[in-house]
């Protein structure tokens, strides 16, 4: 068995989702399962159509508009027939998605957004299969949500391994070209639960680890991981071959080419992970594997946007110790900030986080009553694994450092 995964940049549009097509006819397609995001930044449009109907706004239809629209013209180029099953099956999930936004009676913003979020990967799949077998790729859709079982904890739920792993052993037909939704799963009561956003990595290593997979490709707009961000970082550089270690290392900082819960499964069973170009998918990309050295050994630069370093100290001069801590990281769990460096002194404690939430005013609330606290918000977290002092130098030249932590591998700055 083989995995495939194939991410929001490589189904943004029609070519895309030809493009899918002749990279299977290119590298074969025999006994392979193809996990499949939302197309191009349909989750980004879906979060707005959330966010607007919490906040009773008019623009929820205008927003919701947008996202059929965007689907519409992707379907029109890709089908000429509009007779097609596959238009009425696309209407079939907005009418859900309407339905249930016309009925929901509940106030639970996260269960709303999994509820919701969900139909950008359940419209895209049926797309690209429907695609594929109009190609003569014959293909099954799946519903993930039969297959992946989690927790309830909505928009970052946990995997139930155990259920998982009996319903994609006893319901998988490994035989035929599958395709699935990445990114969801379902709860106990069958309501759909999320991964965490970019999780569909993630979905690809589920699936690989329950059917033992031998290997899982990742297809990027990119030729593989590279050395930094080429966004941010000119001349980022391929690497060729990378360990599990570092690709958790880089994922776990923050290198967005891949979510850093997808290694943990694939290490598990040593299921090698390629990072390849759905643009140039003969060329090798990056294999990812156990005790492999990086190749070529450069500095590898990872850089967070918007973060929010937040720094305490105690009302009274007296030290921050034990108890403060497990109070302080109590509040940082509740109001699931993600957590990227801390550093602490006799009486002061930082910690620059992740407010993807956007709970941060009701964290600082909480902490002011217990600390003195100032906080920088919008400021850029770097990272450099196997740090040079030019690397160094490179990443702090014209900006101002707020904290800066150095291990025997890796150096953070916090700067503005
Ligand atoms: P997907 O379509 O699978 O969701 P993403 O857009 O999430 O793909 O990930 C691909 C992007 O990740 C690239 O376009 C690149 O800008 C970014 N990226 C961040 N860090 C790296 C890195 N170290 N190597 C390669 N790409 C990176
Ligand atoms: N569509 C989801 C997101 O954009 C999951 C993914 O792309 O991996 O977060
Ligand atoms: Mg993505």
């Amino acid at each position: 068995m083989q995995v495939f995964k194939f991410g929001g940049a490589s189904v943004k549009d029609a070519n895309g989702v030809k493009n899918i097509a002749s990279l299977l006819q290119k590298v074969g397609y025999k006994n392979t399962l193809i996990v499949v995001s939302a197309m191009g930044k349909t989750t980004n449009a879906l979060e707005l159509v959330i966010k607007n109907y919490f906040e009773n706004k008019t623009e929820l239809q205008s927003a919701l508009q947008e996202v059929k629209k965007y689907h519409n013209e992707i379907l029109l180029d890709l089908f000429a027939n509009e007779n097609h099953q596959v238009f009425k099956k696309v209407t079939g999930f907005f009418n859900e998605l309407n339905q249930f936004l016309e009925t929901n009676k509940s106030p639970d913003y996260n269960f709303v957004y999994d509820q919701i979020i969900g139909y950008g990967e359940l419209i895209s799949t049926l797309i690209v299969s429907e695609c594929l077998n109009a190609i003569g790729l014959k293909n099954n859709w799946i519903d993930v949500r039969e297959h992946i079982k989690t927790d309830s904890y909505y928009r970052r739920a946990n995997v139930n391994w155990e259920e998982t792993q009996q319903l994609i052993t006893t319901n998988f037909n490994k035989s035929i070209l599958n395709i699935t939704q990445g990114f969801l799963g379902s709860d106990a009561n069958n309501f759909t639960t999320t991964l965490g956003r970019e999780g569909s990595d993630y979905t690809a290593a589920i699936f690989a680890y329950c059917l033992n997979a031998d290997n899982v490709t990742i297809w990027k707009d990119v030729p593989g991981v590279l050395n930094a961000d080429p966004r941010y970082f000119e001349n980022a550089q391929l690497l060729n071959q990378i360990s599990y270690r570092e690709a958790i290392e880089l994922a776990f900082y923050g290198a967005s080419v891949i979510h850093p819960k997808t290694l943990q499964p694939l290490q598990g069973k040593e299921i090698p992970l390629y990072v390849k170009s759905f643009l140039n998918p003969e060329a090798p990309g990056t294999r990812i594997g156990k005790n492999i050295t990086l190749d070529p050994m450069v500095p590898c630069f990872i850089v967070k946007k918007n973060q929010v370093l937040i720094s305490l100290s105690s009302l009274d001069f007296s030290y921050i110790v034990e108890e403060n801590i497990s109070e302080i990281f109590n509040l940082l769990h509740l109001y699931k900030m993600k957590v990227d460096v801390i550093q602490n002194s006799a009486i002061s404690f930082s910690v620059c986080v992740d407010n993807i939430y956007n709970n941060l005013d009701k964290l600082l609330h909480h902490l002011k009553a217990k600390f003195k606290v100032t906080c920088h918000e919008n400021v850029s977290l770097y990272t450099i694994r196997h740090y040079t002092q030019g690397a160094i130098n490179q990443i702090e030249e014209g900006k101002t450092v707020l904290l800066k932590q150095l291990t025997q591998e890796t150096v953070q700055v916090v700067s503005k």
